[in-house]
């Protein structure tokens, strides 16, 4: 009789639809997966659920594609139970690296309530899916108290069944600025306006490829139907200028945008509440990808036709690898967790076994690549911030230091004005200033290359590779 073989390992990063769908496809087809998730359960960003503590009645009413959901979840129980899949919650992920010699690599997660202590987790491949964040461009008055993300606000509702107020403006640009403010309207704010930056003209020129879409359309027409009911005013082709209030928001001011995207002048409205809910699109989050050296492409991390990155042994999959939706998400998730398990086994998988998937992966990025353009902030968003407008709210760096940086001090990059002003040194390490920064500097955007993916603990930092027990993933 001959050895069985020791199962493979596949360390997959991030719950979420991509990182779910893979693990699902890795594990169905043998191999050992862990995946590992910052957030307490399952679901990433589309799927974020209430605790199980606060007893909602029926969470499904925040939420679209449900069913999958239910797919995704019966799924996950089901290898859990059988032992294909280990399910970390709370583990922030903060480094992975190669395990020189042995082969395989070492994902290193922070832990407890304080994020103070660190494990390290082996496995034999990495699968990086995890997700995007919001892009968040500044403005006269935008550090205010009640000034909030628009998936901060979505956020608070899904996942803690609050509002972040009472009296709600959803402003910026994006497809996420709908669901945010039929959510808030659906669930008892008072929503007075939903202020968007695109030109609904501009899909026009898209008109084919949205039509090939009527899902997408369906959806859109769904939540215009739930905000016509709520009376949302929508006020396309405006931006906010101003969020006004002593200690925390009182109202906000918009203008209306000519067609080169700056403000016309003498177009202002006001309008009163205590939240504003803003986003201008979403970044994907390369850091981990970064650190292992995978070949990153404008903002996204490259991927091949089977979702493996430029360094063997590590896939990526969903919003790292280019924003697009939770329904490309699941499909690259598919793709990569078959492309794993077939490769870890040393075999070439055959692309047609996924040829559903792949065809999802062609139309959902076709459709992105329509849409994102129309959804770009305002061109000439910059010139609204006034000297004092704080860029940079973990160093309280205003725009005065970053625009004299650029015109004075010859800064042409985000880096040299990080040198020069400290914006995108602080806390968060640039994900909320990089945006903002690039802009005024008329630089390209660029991802950040940052070390680490979660600010670490020194004593984290100091403890010797001797001393790191790493725990086997199987
Ligand atoms: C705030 C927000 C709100 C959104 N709301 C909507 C909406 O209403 N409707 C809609 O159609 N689309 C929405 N989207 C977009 C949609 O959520 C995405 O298209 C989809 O969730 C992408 O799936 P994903 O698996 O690629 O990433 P995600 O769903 O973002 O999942 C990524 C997962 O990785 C985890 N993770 C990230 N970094 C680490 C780390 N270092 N260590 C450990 N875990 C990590 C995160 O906790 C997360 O669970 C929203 C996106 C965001 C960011």
């Amino acid at each position: 009789m001959t050895p069985e073989a020791p199962p493979r390992t596949l360390a997959v990063i991030g719950a979420g639809p991509a990182g779910l769908a893979a693990a699902l496809a890795a594990a169905q087809r043998d191999l050992r997966v862990t995946l590992i998730d910052s957030a307490p359960q399952a679901g990433g960003q589309f799927y974020r659920r209430p605790a199980a503590a606060l007893g909602a009645r029926r969470p499904q009413a925040l939420h679209h594609q449900w069913r999958t959901w239910e797919r995704l979840r019966d799924g996950l129980a089901e290898q859990i139970a059988a032992g294909g899949i280990t399910h970390l919650t709370e583990h922030h992920v903060w480094f992975v690296e190669r395990v020189e010699g042995e082969g395989g690599f070492a994902v290193q997660a922070l832990i407890g309530p304080e994020q103070q202590e660190s494990v390290a987790l082996r496995a034999d491949a990495v699968l990086l899916a995890t997700g995007g964040y919001e892009k968040v461009l500044p403005f006269p008055g935008w550090t205010l108290p009640g000034v909030v993300t628009a998936g901060g606000a979505q956020a608070m509702l899904k996942g803690g069944l609050v509002l972040p107020g009472r009296t709600a403006v959803v402003a910026g640009t994006g497809p996420l600025l709908m669901p945010v403010a039929a959510g808030l309207a659906g669930a008892g704010a008072e929503v007075a306006a939903l202020v968007e930056s695109a030109d609904p003209k501009a899909f026009a020129r898209h008109a084919a490829t949205l039509a090939a879409h009527p899902d997408k359309l369906a959806e859109a027409a769904r939540y215009g139907v739930q905000l016509l009911r709520h009376r949302v005013r929508l006020t396309p082709r405006h931006t906010v200028v101003q969020a006004h209030g002593k200690a925390s928001l009182e109202a906000v001011t918009i203008a209306a945008l000519d067609p080169a995207g700056r403000v016309r002048p003498g177009t202002e409205r006001r309008f009163r509440c205590d939240t504003l809910a803003v986003g201008h699109g979403m970044l994907p989050h390369t850091d981990l990808a970064e650190g292992l050296g995978c070949r990153v492409d404008g903002l996204n991390v490259a991927v091949d036709a089977e979702q493996r990155t430029d360094v063997p042994g590590v896939w990526a999959a969903g919003e790292a690898t280019g924003i697009g939706g939770a329904a490309l998400s699941l499909a690259e998730g598919h793709i990569a967790g078959r492309s794993a398990a077939a490769r870890l086994r040393g075999r070439t998988p055959d692309p047609r076994a996924w040829a559903a998937a792949a065809k999802s992966r062609t139309k959902a990025r076709e459709f992105a690549a329509a849409i994102s353009p129309v959804y770009a902030p305002p061109a000439h968003w910059a010139e609204q911030l006034r000297d004092d407008t704080l860029v940079c709210r973990c160093e309280e760096v205003p725009a005065s230091a970053v625009r004299e940086a650029v015109d004075e001090l010859g800064a042409t990059d985000a880096r040299s004005v990080k040198l020069l002003t400290r914006a995108g040194m602080g806390w968060c390490q640039g994900r909320m200033c990089s945006a903002a920064v690039a802009g005024l500097a008329g630089c390209e955007e660029r991802s950040a290359r940052r070390p680490f993916a979660r600010p670490v603990p020194l004593g984290v930092l100091a403890q010797t590779p001797d001393e790191d027990e790493p725990t086997p993933s199987s």
